[in-house]
């Protein structure tokens, strides 16, 4: 992939864009958010009738959830690969895994195809080191925030990376689970979520990384006395700067 600047004027030739291929639909309902955020930060940087050249593959995470839970990773890994290789041939000249827990098989994603995978734990530390901070929490599905591949790569980047206690932690699954990826967005949840957060930043967290991307549908940075890092947004400000700048990947 060339990682060349260009002009990005409107109307320039240099403008065109580089085709992201979102593998989407974990779930849905952050999906429309990648979406829509991706088409406003376009417009938004390109003006008038512009907006954002994707690809968008989107599965059905009823599968995917069954898989989870089983743990069968591998498969979920083959099912996940053979999306972004469709996104690949449709044209994707970069990939966005729109899940942090899927970054569990990140690796066998990027190993089928050509294209880089923009990883979106390390869009996210990025983004913590920019803001000078080096301890954060972590609030996730239990997979992200109890297993090692996204602490890790999280403290891959010099991060240290604290998480709920056991109980937080299965609060904070569960409204994900039952509440958020079906659309539900409760205040009592906020509440629980708040509590959590503010317990983490009494541990030490400088920062609180919404490392799942439905949470930002519930909390933002008025439920932390920290600054938040949300994930989503996070992953798709950084999948526009490659599309429009060649921001090198990885
Ligand atoms: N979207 C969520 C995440 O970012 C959870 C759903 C999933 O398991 O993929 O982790």
């Amino acid at each position: 992939m060339t990682t060349t600047p260009r002009d990005t004027t409107p109307g320039a030739p240099e403008a065109r864009q580089r085709v992201i291929g979102m593998l989407g639909g974990m779930s849905w309902e952050s999906t429309a958010e990648y979406y829509r955020l991706a088409n406003e930060l376009v417009r938004d940087r390109l003006g008038g009738l512009h907006s954002a050249r994707l690809v968008l593959s989107s599965v059905d995470f009823a599968e995917v959830e069954q898989l989870q839970v089983a743990g069968d990773w591998d498969r979920a890994g083959r099912l996940l690969a053979a999306e972004a290789t469709r996104l690949e041939t449709a044209g994707a000249e970069l990939l966005v895994l729109c899940t942090n827990t899927m970054h569990r098989v990140a690796d066998q994603v990027q190993a089928a195809v050509g294209i880089p995978l923009l990883h979106l734990a390390d869009a996210t530390a990025a983004a913590v080191q920019a803001a000078s901070l080096s301890t954060v929490g972590l609030l996730g599905t239990a997979f992200t925030m109890e297993q090692a591949f996204y602490r890790d790569r999280l403290a891959g980047q010099g991060l240290r990376v604290l998480v709920p206690g056991a109980d937080d932690r299965a609060a904070v699954h569960r409204v994900v689970y039952d509440e958020l990826c079906r659309g539900v967005v409760r205040e009592g949840s906020r509440q629980v979520y708040r509590q959590v957060i503010d317990r983490l930043v009494a541990a030490g967290a400088e920062g609180v990384v919404l490392g799942c991307t439905e949470i930002e549908l519930l909390v933002g940075a008025a439920d932390s006395p920290v600054p938040v890092f949300p994930t989503t947004r996070l992953h798709v400000e950084a999948a526009v700067a490659v599309a429009l700048d060649g921001v090198p990947v990885g």
